[in-house]
Order: structure tokens, then sequence, then C-alpha cells
């Protein structure tokens, strides 16, 4: 029995609206190319042009193999840690009726929490501490396939599977972004003049839409709006994403039979709630609301995590 993704709410527009915001830092990431490369003179256009065409690859098996193994912070399973994993991998792929051919599994050898990563349309990555609580039996088997069947419910969600696709083509972008962050979090720390200055980066911002309005310099209001928007709405949006597909891969392991060993790993885990702002901008629902999710949809009960 394959079990699908249960749909969310039909009615959002959340989705399109992502798709259009992802506009911007696409935009954006094109003009970090062009400035970066623009030494190259006439031939800039050879790195966009192979920025552009590595995209369509990315939804290739093999194209996805070789950003995992090459962009990211993973690597292949050894022997042992195949033989430890396979049982329960194994089980948690039986039960969505796929193959074992269907995922390719890495690790996060650096990450000691217990924990698995989902990319693309066939990654799954478990952490270290996945495979260490498994070898000492500190991690039940069946609390390591909830997680797993997690990881493989964001396969089966196509907002989950586009971010690849989107961390390619806005990574330019939110790579310079993260470095303009980081100096001026040092340039902060450092000076109390600097946080001055950033406290009047808002009213800086507003006088400049003003006068280049005034000046009638449509392109440059434009390209202000646009960093802006990518700055400060689209991280927005795409937190409420990201928690909606948190709990439509939640919804995935309940519809497993895998609901109370989910639950106890999040409790487990207990990701702290944040508040306001944070709460807003966090990808992640806090363990409560999740486990709440899960009551709500009739996968738990109270009963149920009581023992
Ligand atoms: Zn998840």
């Amino acid at each position: 029995m394959v079990i699908a993704i249960p749909k969310l709410r039909p009615s959002s527009i959340l989705g399109p609206i992502h798709c259009a915001l992802l506009a911007g830092p696409i935009v954006e990431s094109l003009g970090v190319l062009v400035l970066t490369f623009g030494w190259l003179g006439p031939l800039v256009c050879a790195p966009v042009t192979v920025w552009l065409l590595v995209t369509p690859l990315l939804r290739t098996t093999v194209g996805e193999r070789i950003f995992l193994r090459t962009g990211r912070d993973v690597r292949s399973l050894s022997e042992n840690e195949r033989t430890l994993l396979v049982p329960v991998a194994g089980g948690a792929l039986s039960r969505c009726g796929f193959d074992w051919d269907r995922v390719d599994w890495y690790v996060r050898s650096r990450e000691m929490s217990v924990n698995a990563y989902a990319a693309g349309r066939r990654s799954i990555a478990v952490t270290q501490g996945l495979l260490l609580g498994l070898a000492a039996g500190a991690l039940a088997p069946e609390h390591a396939r909830a997680v797993l069947l997690h990881e493989i419910g964001h396969l089966e969600d196509p907002s989950a599977r586009r971010r690849l696709i989107v961390t390619w083509l806005t990574g330019p972008w939110y790579f310079v972004q993260a470095v303009l962050v980081f100096v001026v979090r040092g340039l902060v720390a450092m000076s109390p003049l600097a946080k001055g200055g950033l406290l009047l980066l808002p009213i800086a911002t507003a006088i400049a839409f003003v006068q280049l309005a005034r000046q009638q310099a449509w392109l440059s209001v434009a390209l202000l709006l646009t960093v802006l928007t990518t700055v400060v709405v689209n991280p927005l949006v795409d937190a409420a994403v990201g928690r909606r597909a948190e709990f439509a891969a939640d919804n995935f392991v309940a519809r497993a039979g895998s609901a109370r060993q989910l639950a106890a790993v999040l409790r487990e885990r207990d990701c702290e709630s944040r508040g306001g702002l944070g709460a807003l901008y966090a990808r992640h629902p806090s363990t409560a609301r999740r486990i709440e999710q899960l009551t709500a949809a009739g996968f738990l009960t109270i009963q149920s995590l009581d023992g």
C-alpha cells in the first residue's frame, strides 16, 4: 500500500505566493553572477548559462547525487552503517510500498542529535547521532523508523521536493546575503555606533525610496523593493510553507501507523516554541503544535501520549 501525502487545505494561496516571490532572489542571484563574472566581458554569459543549465539536471537521479555529494555536508553510508540502517529503513520503506532503491541514503557525520533530513526527490541523510543511538540501543528501532518515515513523507511532498532546485537558483543571492549579515553582526558586536546605525536603517531606506521616486528612478525603486521583499517577506512565506510541509510529513508518519513513536521522538527532542516574530520566521512548528496537530487529526489520544 502506498501512503499518499494528505492534501493540505486546497484554498491555500501560500504555494503560488511562495513561487511568485522566488522570482526576487532568482533575479538577484542572476545579478550577483553578472557582477561577480563581469570581468569576463562578453563571456559573462558562460557562467550564467552553466548556472541555468544545471537546474534541470538537479531533477535527475545523477544530478541530485552529484549535488548531494559535492555541495552538502553529507557522505555515503559505510558498510557497517548500512547494515545498521537496512532493517529500520527497509521497514519504513516497505510500509510505504517503496523499494530500497527508491531512496539514496547518506550520513551527516558531524551531527550528533537524533535527526534526519530529506533533499530533492530521493535523498535522505541520517545524522551520526541517529546511527550511534541505534548501535548503542539508546534509540528504539521503531522510533528511528518514525523519523525516517517523516523524511520519506517529505520526499513525497512536491513543495519539499522543489527545495533542491530553489536552493540552487537562489543560492548566489542568499550566499551574498549571509556574508553581509555576518559582516553587519560583526560590526554591531564591535561598535555601539554601528548598532545605532542599524536602528536608523528603516528610516534611511524610507528616505531612499522617497528620493528615488522623486527622481523617477523607477528601476532603482523596483530593485530596492525586490531586495526588501527578499529580506523581509520571503523568509516569512518560506517559513509558513516549511511548517505546512512538516505537518504534512507528520501526517504521513501517522498514516503509516507510527504517530505514537513520532510523538515520543519529538518530545525527546522538544523543539522550544518561539514566541512573537520568532514563531513567524520558524520553519519548524514547535513540538507542542506538532503533537497537537496529530491529536486533532485523530492519530493520537491523550492515553497514547501518556503511555
Ligand atoms: Zn521535516
